[in-house]
């Protein structure tokens, strides 16, 4: 028995309860069909208090779709003047850890949600569950069954056909108490016996054909060390600690529909202490947070950190809260983020850019502005005299419509640095900053026309060239000009490491940890303004850039800034591809003497009022019937996602179908870099010229399947073969992309090994942790071409090689 927990799937649910109660409690806001049960429950005496719990297993550290539950359930409480636990649900010694309950206190309390006295532990709990599995045992309801693990699951029968019992089914209660006890003092092997409640084989809920209430298992457990070698399960466990700890309403994920039925039977069949609210605890089930371009599940963000392609737990592109808060989120974000998303009972997968709209919002009253080139490229003012003094400007620290006080001096001089994109020696009539001519404002200073630029040998830009205007300084404009850039002056700018993060997955929903963005991390060395040492704030806005935030990587001599989020959502402009939101206009293009202010893309899909969330739609009749074309044993093999997209655009359905016809076997990863891959590529446009052909897609995708190229190796070649065309084993050939084999992958491992004893010793001493750290050294001296799984046991065989573990 591996399996404690229900597999997530949706399981659609009956409309909500929508309909307001009329007493006292009625009018809370915000309202959703729990606020509405709970106002109601109050109102007719059903309760006369209300408790909540929010019950995380400590297997991983917390993500904000725990976010979600933490503020549903921490905010109900508080609304209704009750009070909300937090209870480890924790019964799997396999996967828990210390380290993860004090990652959930330590969130949990930033998110600013307090459990007072009320911190449980459902391992507090064994001896009471052990007898109440007794009771139940007592009175014919539950017992020893001895098949194996397999033959139980086909006695369990189908959707259509009605289990059978198994042969222990009907073992006397006296039996069944001493094979418990055994069970309990440890004379069996795990998957030997377990415990199960006799409630009803045939029942149509294929959840109540007698659950496995405990199962045996050899396992330290993190805080009952060896006291235990039977665990109780979590459909076992849960109903009981609500009931033990006097819960109200019992909130959880819709997966758990199901499992609802047993936790009534349970609570139902047991006598257990009185209820002190008047009644016995009740779940309801909401819709599971899914957020486009990341994982949630912890099992995958644990394969995250264990391969190396992110730096922790608390990497800023992990939509864990320790990463979430080290990329500069803040809890008022995050909660207005739980607020706008609200409750629902269907699932659906909310746009990342509303998480990013909540903390622009949070962040533009607070952040001070100012100006940091990320990528300098020297701007000579030529009539500036070289030996004049540089000439102060006084530029606020906040824009008008924020209205806060506060200024700094920005110093001019003969030598500035601007943002290399900012300059065009051939532009577009589109393109509004500076270009031979062209005439743009600096930001707080003067209106400058440009009159060349210097180039090296290779015919690269490396300075350009301009005159100012004396009558506009700081920013009285006498004409209009249409672009206003940052600068900075190059004599007085400090050096700054810049994090510049971005989306962990490019492709909107990921489903596997090895398709990461290859491009979610650029760290470059930025020009912050001379005022910038001086500000203490932790959250600054660099002026047309974005929000960001100070790392603790940062040292007294070294100044560290993680990008939080850019000024404008620059995806809502890629994600048309995929048909879910709009435009969001030119990035960077400015009306003259643009007040320094965010440029919100309100049009874009994160309105501030009546958020909505991205519904699943009904599958289109096109998109079934395709999706039907790809049947294996009967069961369609692309998604239904995919199905849609291709139908929704027809050059990448031809291109899919040519690639299917050359590998008819692949369709299903076919379908998925088709819609995902080849539509980022093309950037929506059908291929025009010959380019990428389905033959093509097919060697390339049949090349990653094979393990001979990684993920991020593939994109590359696709890229490639969408500009140029061409056969993919050459291009990787000629590129070197191939996948390292293993013994080139020892050799990076010993090299690790020899060049980090220190890390290697304190794995060995039980800081399982840096295992990610190590592996992210055998990556990087692989150059990232071996496959991250083999790279890992070849680690973890190097690491327990010099010293078995026992
Ligand atoms: P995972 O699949 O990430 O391991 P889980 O549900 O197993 O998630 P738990 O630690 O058991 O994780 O979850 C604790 C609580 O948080 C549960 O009540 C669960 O329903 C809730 N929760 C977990 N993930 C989400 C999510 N994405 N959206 C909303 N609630 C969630
Ligand atoms: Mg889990």
């Amino acid at each position: 028995m591996t399996n404690d927990r229900p597999s997530s799937s949706a399981v659609p649910g009956p409309p909500s309860a929508s309909s307001p109660p009329g007493g006292p409690y009625a009018s809370a806001t915000p309202s959703h069909f729990i606020a509405d049960i709970i106002a109601a429950d109050l109102d007719a005496g059903r309760h006369d208090r209300v408790v909540t719990r929010f019950p995380p297993e400590p297997n991983g550290y917390p993500h904000i779709g725990h976010a979600k539950s933490i503020c549903l359930n921490f905010a109900l409480a508080e609304r209704f003047g009750g009070r909300c636990h937090l209870r480890f649900d924790d019964t799997n010694p396999d996967r828990e850890s210390m380290e993860y309950v004090e990652a959930m206190k330590r969130d949990i309390a930033w998110l600013g949600f307090d459990w007072g006295e009320h911190l449980y532990f459902a391992s507090d709990y064994y001896e009471w569950l052990y007898d109440c599995a007794v009771a139940l045992i007592d009175q014919g309801l539950a017992y020893v069954d001895s098949l194996d693990e397999e033959t139980m699951r086909a006695y369990r029968g189908t959707i259509t056909e009605a289990g059978r019992p198994s042969p222990h089914r009907n073992r006397s209660v006296a039996e069944n108490r001493s094979l418990f006890s055994r069970m309990r003092a440890g004379e069996f092997n795990e998957g030997e016996h377990v415990l199960r409640a006799k409630i009803d084989m045939a029942a149509a809920n294929m959840k109540l054909r007698d659950p496995v209430l405990y199962r045996i298992k050899r396992a330290r457990h993190y805080r009952r060390g060896d006291d235990w070698v039977i665990y109780p399960l979590y459909d076992f466990t849960h109903c009981l600690s609500d009931a033990r700890e006097q819960i109200t309403h019992s909130l959880c994920t819709l997966e758990f529909e199901n499992n609802r039925a047993i936790y009534d039977w349970i609570l139902e069949h047991l006598e257990l202490p009185p209820y002190e609210s008047g009644t016995r605890p009740h779940q309801y089930e909401f819709a599971r947070l899914a957020l486009s371009h990341t994982l949630m599940s912890k099992r995958k963000l644990l394969e995250l950190v264990e391969q190396g392609l992110v730096e922790g737990w608390d990497d800023p592109r992990m939509p864990t809260l320790a990463g979430l808060r080290r990329r500069g989120y803040t809890p008022a974000a995050i909660r207005a983020f739980a607020d706008m998303i609200g409750v629902a009972k269907n699932n659906s997968v909310v746009d990342l850019g509303k998480l990013e709209y909540c903390i622009r919002e949070d962040l533009n009253p607070r952040a001070p502005r100012i100006m940091c080139v990320l990528d300098p490229l020297p701007l000579i003012v030529e009539n500036f005299p070289a030996d004049a003094p540089p000439q102060m400007f006084d530029a606020p620290l906040f824009p008008p419509d924020v209205g806060r006080p506060g200024s700094r001096p920005v110093t001019f001089a003969r030598e500035l640095l601007i943002e290399r994109s900012d300059f065009m020696r051939d532009p577009p009539r589109t393109f509004h900053r500076l270009a031979p001519g062209a005439e743009v404002r600096l930001r707080y200073a003067y209106i400058v026309t440009c009159t060349g630029f210097d180039e090296d040998e290779h015919g690269e830009v490396v300075a350009v060239r301009c005159r100012f205007d004396p009558d506009t300084a700081g920013g009285r404009a006498p004409r209009r000009v249409r672009g206003t850039i940052h600068w900075v002056a190059r004599d007085h700018a400090v050096d700054v490491e810049v994090r510049c993060y971005d989306r962990l997955f490019a492709v909107a929903q990921p489903r596997e940890a090895s398709e990461v963005n290859p491009d979610s991390l650029r760290v470059v060395t930025g020009k912050l303004e001379g005022h910038g040492p001086t500000l203490t704030e932790t959250h600054l806005q660099f002026e047309r850039q974005g929000y960001f935030v100070r790392d603790p990587d940062a040292t007294a001599a070294r100044l560290v800034f993680n990008r939080t989020v850019s000024l404008k959502d620059s995806w809502a402009k890629r994600a048309v591809t995929a048909g879910t939101t709009s435009s969001s206009g030119e990035a960077g293009s400015e009306e003259a003497g643009a007040r320094p202010r965010d440029t919100l893309p309100r049009d874009a899909a994160t309105p501030a009022s009546s958020p909505t969330v991205t519904s699943r739609p009904t599958p289109s009749p096109a998109a079934e019937a395709l999706r039907a074309a790809h049947l294996v044993d009967g069961a369609p093999v692309i998604a239904i996602e995919d199905a849609e997209r291709l139908v929704a655009h027809p050059h990448l359905a031809s291109l899919f179908a040519e690639a299917v016809a050359a590998a008819p076997s692949r369709s299903e990863a076919l379908a998925r870099w088709t819609v995902n891959e080849v539509a980022a590529a093309t950037k929506g446009d059908p291929p025009t010229r010959g380019g990428l052909t389905g033959a093509a897609l097919a060697t390339l995708v049949a090349m990653v399947a094979d393990g001979r190229l990684s993920v991020a190796a593939a994109k590359s070649v696709l890229d490639a073969l969408v500009r140029d065309g061409g056969d993919p084993e050459a291009i990787v050939a000629a590129q070197g992309l191939e996948r390292i084999g293993d013994e080139a992958i020892a050799t990076s491992v010993v090299e690790v090994v020899t060049q980090h004893p220190d890390e290697v010793a304190r794995y060995r001493a039980g800081e399982k942790k840096l295992l990610g750290f190590l592996l992210g050294r055998v990556m990087r001296a692989t150059g990232g071409r071996a496959d991250a799984g083999t790279a890992r046991r070849a680690l973890l065989k190097a690491l327990d090689d010099e010293q078995p573990s026992f």
